[in-house]
């Protein structure tokens, strides 16, 4: 299946808008942290199926966080990443940490 950032993001909004609204900001932001907690409980554990899981959550949740701040995740991304580094402005990066 090929799909684009802001076709799952809209996807998102159809599926959980109403709730997603009415939750608001704060309190999706609160289950955003709450799955990446989720997600790196699930990459100490090593159960694949769980951990693909915990990575759609994420993503989901991110999704409905965008939604609700009225941010477009592929326009944004792509604006900040699109195929370089935003620090050096290469790719690959080319930055010494
Ligand atoms: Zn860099």
């Amino acid at each position: 299946m090929d799909l684009h950032i802001s076709e799952f993001q809209e996807m998102m909004r159809r599926l959980y808008f109403h709730r997603d609204s009415n939750r608001g900001i704060e309190g999706t932001y609160d289950w955003l942290v709450e799955e990446v907690g989720e997600l790196g409980d699930a990459l100490t554990k090593g159960d694949k199926k769980e951990l693909e899981g915990e990575f759609a959550d994420v993503f989901a949740w991110l999704a409905s966080l965008a939604n609700i701040a009225g941010i477009d995740l592929e326009i944004v991304a792509m604006n900040k990443y699109g195929n370089k580094c935003p620090k050096c402005m290469q790719s690959p990066c080319q930055c010494t940490f």
